[in-house]
């Protein structure tokens, strides 16, 4: 069963040790990332590929259309991982064109559990509609509807009292927002990047229909 992913996983392993001896006993260690990345779950949207980042070096977190809900106790746990004992300095909402879940929750069809999960989406689109509405072409009203949910996101991880008591300890972090396009490889950064509670104000203003 699965032997060629045991294979694959055996040259990987070989390939890292001959580059370098020492690259997993290092890592057994201790991790110190940087990054955290919270993404979106689809399989063509890998945290470490995009980035060109080794084991060790971003802390990661997906789920369906990269959400996160104030109430989600496993996004919370990581984030409080994150930034209070890995002080990560940045932290990267990452969405992508073409998301499936982001369609899903705006296409009127009933698929169970997964329609509340992707609740936060609707009201986005809610209070987007108008400049939604003026956008003709489906394709790229969903993709904008991307971008919004990344930047709404962005401000419901900067809002968060995890990130808020990080700057008020003065501590270096910064919250990001990118859109990955799988057609290119490339991701769009979205120019919303908070560092600090003084930068809220204008991120709210980006957000504002
Ligand atoms: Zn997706």
């Amino acid at each position: 069963m699965l032997d060629d992913l045991k294979a694959n996983n055996r040259r990987w392993a070989e390939r890292k040790v001959a580059a370098d001896a020492g690259f997993f006993k290092r890592l057994v260690g201790q991790q110190a990332p940087e990054y955290l990345w919270i993404g979106c779950s689809d399989s063509r949207v890998p945290a470490n590929e995009i980035i060109d980042l080794d084991p060790g070096e971003v802390f990661v977190h997906r789920n369906i259309a990269n959400l996160t809900p104030p109430q989600d106790a496993n996004y919370l746990s990581v984030l409080q991982f994150a930034v209070d004992v890995l002080k990560v300095k940045h932290i990267l909402v990452v969405g992508h064109y073409g998301c499936g879940g982001i369609a899903a929750a705006v296409d009127g069809q009933r698929r169970g559990l997964i329609d509340h999960w992707l609740h936060p989406i609707r009201e986005v689109c809610h209070e987007h509609q108008h400049e939604l509405d003026a956008i003709p072409e489906e394709r790229t009203r969903l993709d904008r509807l991307c971008e919004l949910n990344v930047i709404r996101q962005v401000r419901n991880v900067t809002s968060d009292i995890i990130v808020q008591d990080a700057w008020a300890r003065g501590q270096n972090l910064c919250v990001h927002g990118w859109v990955y396009s799988l057609g290119t490889g490339l991701v769009t950064d979205l120019n919303v990047t908070v560092g600090g509670r003084e930068e809220l104000a204008r991120l709210e203003d980006e957000d504002r229909p």
